[in-house]
């Protein structure tokens, strides 16, 4: 059967092109292929910070629906909304008593988002604070052996380790221990008007350093040829990410498209606009047919719940008896 594989995003926002290189794509060509995989729209999430109730339910819809249109199939794989698997937040609870306060306020997401809440003048939910025990429990309720992300996840996927490790010693051996694997290229997109930031969905408001799954063809273009580049002159195109960071991130999403390295295709090119517009041309074609298919899926809604339906009630199935397990671990 393969490995166990588990992954999952987050209804704050729209899907973004760092969503689909740094993730979905990869669930779709290779992890849904090659394991028992499953993939959640991850929408407890979402009310860690302030949200809009017939938004999040929104998202957490057209969320599912791309992840279908992008090519997840049902047949191969589980396909699922968190809050309609209790187990979730059941073993979230074992995960708060098992981690310190200390190694959740270390989280460099925490940190971030914390800062941004303080400066909006709003305050910071604890559910912010807890979001890794949450994400442990997502994980570690189906055995997981391999986590897909992109490299933003990494230090939530490194904590799920010790959690798993230190609930087995102090409690017996009940969790597999999972490791994340990330794309070869273009693990983190970055914004394309700050190209020191990860390209991020959260937030009101679509950004325009952002490129949407659902954006028109127009639209794509019109971002990418006005992405921001580097300082040193229009002399050549080089892929250095310290020192150029926005050159690089078009050469990463660029072989992330078309293959190849982005080093090596940076020697193709004598400007930055020509580089521009393939990349442009690259994403469009790229994202055509995820827009195309969303479109047909977005109007039949019956099959989409009946996905939805049938995938909470496998994923129960699964999680429940480890949950369990884990309960009575604990002397419960
Ligand atoms: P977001 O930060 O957009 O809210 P999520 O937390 O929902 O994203 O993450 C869903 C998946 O997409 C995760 O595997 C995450 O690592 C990946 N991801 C998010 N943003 C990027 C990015 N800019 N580049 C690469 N991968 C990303």
């Amino acid at each position: 059967m393969g490995p166990r594989i588990f992954s999952g995003v987050q209804p704050t926002g729209h899907l973004t092109l760092g969503n689909y290189l740094g993730a979905v794509r990869r669930w779709v060509e290779v992890d849904q292929l090659r394991g028992d995989a499953l993939f959640c729209v991850v929408d407890l999430h979402a009310l860690t910070v302030e949200h809009d109730p017939a938004r999040v339910r929104r998202l957490s819809r057209q969320a599912a629906t791309l992840l279908l249109a992008a090519g997840l199939d049902p047949e191969r794989c589980t396909v699922f909304v968190q809050s309609h698997v209790d187990e979730h937040v059941r073993l979230s609870y074992l995960m708060e008593c098992t981690a310190s306060d200390g190694e959740m306020r270390r989280m460099i997401q925490y940190k971030e988002k914390s800062a941004e809440a303080a400066r909006r003048g709003e305050s910071v939910r604890v559910s912010l604070l807890t979001y890794p025990a949450l994400m442990a429990a997502d994980i570690l309720a189906y055995g997981t052996q391999e986590v897909p992300v992109g490299a933003d996840q990494t230090q939530h996927v490194e904590l799920t380790r010790d959690l798993a490790v230190r609930f087995n010693q102090r409690y017996g051996e009940t969790f597999v221990v999972p490791r994340a694997t990330h794309p070869e290229v273009a693990a983190r997109v970055m914004d394309l008007q700050d190209p020191t930031s990860k390209m991020g969905k959260s937030g009101q408001g679509r950004k325009t350093g952002v490129v949407y799954l659902l954006d028109e063809p127009e639209v794509v273009r019109k971002k990418v040829m006005r992405a921001v580049t580097d300082e040193g002159g229009d002399g050549g195109v080089v892929y250095e990410r310290g020192a150029r960071p926005g050159v690089a991130n078009l050469l990463d999403v660029l072989a992330a498209f078309s293959g190849g390295e982005p080093a090596r295709l940076a020697e193709g090119y004598a400007s930055y606009g020509a580089l521009k517009r393939d990349v442009a041309e690259a994403v469009v074609e790229g994202l055509r047919p995820v827009r195309e298919r969303h479109a047909e899926l977005a109007a039949d809604r019956g099959y989409v719940d009946a996905v939805l339906r049938g995938g909470a009630e496998r994923a129960r199935g699964m999680a429940r008896p480890r949950v369990d397990a884990a309960y009575r671990a604990v002397g419960l």
